[in-house]
């Protein structure tokens, strides 16, 4: 990673984001992937992983945001939570923000991203001792087969996984998908992170055909992510129980949360579904001019 005092950080193959390094902090082959942790001038401290910027402390309220509320306040009422991946514990704090939340469990495959959270990103580590948390050291595919065949029953589940690489390639399979779909009733919400519109959009239109197919319903949403490839994601509800777009947003406690907030508001919620015509057309097959950067080899 760090190459003296520098970070570069593949947007694509041939172009990169390089971020000075005032220090590294820990360098190593984990069970699962290398993870770097150093303090960098502009972003604060950054946690990549497998080479990949994945926490930055400086924007990684945007990211979190937007996984967890978006379907946290489409949900009327949602008390159990699965999030899998996100040990840093950034999208376990926005969901513990939730009154109505009496547990929230997450997953991550590697204790290793745990600790250095606890260790470097206290503030976001914190949720990971709050007592409607629990956390476990696991598969997260694993997991979602033991819990569908024990018949438990979770109202939002949240994907905050790396890319599809290493142990992260079964979080974006159908299968994957459909064990998530038995264990939401009608009013679930699933949300996988879904990459990066502006270079990968065969893979954002992939994933949003196939929780379309699984569940009958898939909303697309995007927004601002400073560092992650393109500064622009996407994300994908999906919901057996209707349209989400349709639902009623409960304005009066979205507002009533955007004090604690940096980027999800009412306003921003209430149009959070329009698509810039480029992915819109990608999704539905629509004809027009594409897109400039997607599929960047
Ligand atoms: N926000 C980040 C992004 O999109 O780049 C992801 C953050 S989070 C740190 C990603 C986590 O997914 C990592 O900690 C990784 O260990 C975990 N992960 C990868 N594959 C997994 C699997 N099969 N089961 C559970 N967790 C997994």
């Amino acid at each position: 990673m760090a190459n003296g005092f520098t970070y570069l950080d593949p947007w694509t193959k041939l172009t990169k984001i390089q971020l000075t390094v005032t220090n590294i902090y820990e360098s190593f082959e984990s069970e699962f992937q290398t993870i770097d942790v150093f303090e960098t001038r502009d972003f604060g401290t950054v946690l990549a992983l497998g080479g990949v910027t994945n926490v930055t402390d400086r924007d990684e309220s945007s990211y979190h945001e937007l996984l967890a509320h978006a379907p946290m306040f489409a949900h009327p009422n949602p008390k159990r939570v699965l999030i899998i991946g996100g040990g840093d514990g950034g999208t376990l704090r926005e969901v513990l923000r939730h009154e109505s939340v009496e547990e929230a469990v997450l997953v991550d495959i590697d204790g290793e991203v745990i600790r250095c959270a606890r260790q470097y990103f206290p503030e976001l580590a914190a949720s990971l001792d709050h007592p409607k948390a629990t956390v476990i050291v696991g598969d997260g595919l694993a997991y979602v087969e033991e819990q569908a065949a024990a018949g438990a029953a979770f109202d939002v589940i949240l994907i905050d996984s790396t890319d599809p690489v290493d142990a992260a390639v079964e979080l974006f399979t159908r299968e994957f998908y459909e064990g998530c779909a038995t264990l939401l009733g009608d009013e679930g919400i699933l949300v996988p992170q879904s990459d990066s519109p502006t270079f990968c959009l065969d893979r954002v239109a992939d994933i949003y055909h196939t929780l379309r197919d699984v569940f009958g319903h898939a909303r697309l949403y995007l927004g601002q992510t400073v560092m992650y490839p393109g500064g622009f994601w996407a994300f994908c509800a999906a919901s057996r129980g209707g349209d989400i777009a349709q639902r009623a947003l409960p304005i009066a406690r979205i507002q009533a949360m955007e004090p604690e907030l940096r980027y999800f508001s009412a306003e921003f919620a209430q149009g959070m579904f329009a698509l810039p015509l480029y992915v819109r057309r990608a999704i539905n097959g629509e004809k027009g001019p594409g897109p400039t950067l997607a599929d960047t080899p």
